[in-house]
């Protein structure tokens, strides 16, 4: 997963992350771009099950879900390149 920085579009390296949770923890992120020099401060969370574990933690609550629907690679109309 690649995220990019919102001022120059440069890929923003993590630097550090720190779990608050179990199901949430807190990113550093440093635009990669020197000249950008940007940082910032992101979350991932973990939202839902798609999957139960085999090894579940008792302390441990995570909605069951489903998967959002993807095309697959032949659904997106492209044209064909000139030969
Ligand atoms: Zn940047």
């Amino acid at each position: 997963m690649k995220i990019r920085c919102p001022h120059c579009q440069a890929v923003a390296a993590i630097r550090t992350s720190r779990p608050w949770t179990p199901v949430f923890r807190e990113i550093r992120l440093q635009c990669t771009d020197v000249d950008c020099g940007a940082t910032y401060v992101a979350s991932l969370t973990i939202d839902r099950m798609l999957v139960s574990s085999q090894k579940p933690n008792p302390r441990v609550r995570i909605p069951q879900g489903y998967a959002v629907p993807r095309p697959a690679n032949d659904d997106t109309q492209q044209e064909a390149a000139a030969l």
